[in-house]
């Protein structure tokens, strides 16, 4: 069995529990993210907990790339702890302002720079985004197939990946050439416990900060001037309900309830 070298694509996402905290900046209608801890975008320890798999059988290297702001390289240091042999962060003011095209050009661009891979992974989406388009963008950057709604992968031979793939009322198996891109799902596996040493590796290991410098990206295509498309508002929604209590006698409420569904179209007339 021939090692795989197999590169994950892991987001920087604000954590859930603080998700009352953020707010939108009116301006850039973004996020404000300053002070909310950040963690991997939970599909994306999936496709790290798959690639450890993938090397317990076959051997080979795990490394782990993001995008995001200095403060990531916390976030790196979870994969670390989980297993991983490498992790980059790509960090550097040309890289903000990104829309998904440029997030997937300045990722295609820092895998580029890492060297040979045969599997790329993704999370099929992310926490916060979750627009899905990164990992077939990314795979579209650097030529290679791509699958998402991935649930499974099984090796064919050396060269070949059996991969099954959710569609609506079933699933789809699809075999690919590597090197291939896979965007996985939550059911493709249970992902491990960090392991009793894993902090102590990770307090060992340096995360690589690349700027676009360092991996030669092209201005055109990575941050604002590589963004064909902006937020041009963004609304929050009330999702406060109009409470009614009916009052009365069982029948009564029932009678006047069926009223007022009527009345608002919900239910037909008799
Ligand atoms: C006009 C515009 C401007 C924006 N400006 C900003 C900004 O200034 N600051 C900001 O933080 N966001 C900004 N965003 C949001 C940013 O584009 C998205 O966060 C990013 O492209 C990822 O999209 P997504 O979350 O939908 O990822 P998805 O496509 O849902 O992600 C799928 C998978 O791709 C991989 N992936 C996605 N993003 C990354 C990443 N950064 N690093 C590593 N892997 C990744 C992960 O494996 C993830 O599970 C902007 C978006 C738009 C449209």
């Amino acid at each position: 069995m021939r090692p795989l070298n197999m590169i994950i694509c892991a987001k920087p996402v604000p954590d859930s529990r603080y998700w009352d905290k953020l707010t939108l900046d009116p301006k850039t209608k973004t996020l404000r993210r300053e002070g909310i801890p950040i963690v991997i975008s939970p599909l994306d320890k999936n496709a790290i907990e798959e690639a450890l798999k993938i090397k317990e059988q076959r051997g080979g290297k795990v490394s782990v790339i993001s995008m995001g702001p200095p403060n990531t390289t916390e976030v790196l240091a979870m994969a670390y702890a989980l297993g991983v042999d490498e992790a980059v962060l790509l960090s550097d003011r040309a890289f903000a302002g990104a829309d998904t095209l440029a997030t997937a050009a300045a990722l295609g661009t820092g895998i580029k720079k890492l060297g040979d891979f045969d599997i790329i992974m993704f999370g099929n989406e992310s926490l916060d985004g979750s627009t899905g388009q990164v990992g077939p963008q990314v795979a579209e950057f650097l030529g290679i197939p791509s699958f998402t709604r991935v649930e499974k992968v099984e090796f064919v031979d050396d060269n070949t990946v059996k991969v099954q793939t959710r569609i609506e009322g079933g699933y789809m198996i699809t075999e690919s050439k590597l090197p291939v891109a896979l965007a996985v799902t939550k059911d493709i596996n249970q992902v491990r416990l960090m392991p009793v040493f894993g902090a102590l590796w990770a307090t060992e290991k340096q995360t690589k900060v690349y700027s676009a410098t360092d991996v030669a990206a092209v201005k055109e295509q990575i941050g604002t001037p590589g963004s064909p498309t902006w937020v041009s508002d963004v609304t929050s929604i009330d999702m406060r309900r109009k409470g009614e209590i009916i009052k009365g006698e069982p029948a009564e409420v029932a009678r006047k309830l069926v009223e007022k569904l009527k009345a608002a179209g919900v239910l037909p007339e008799a």
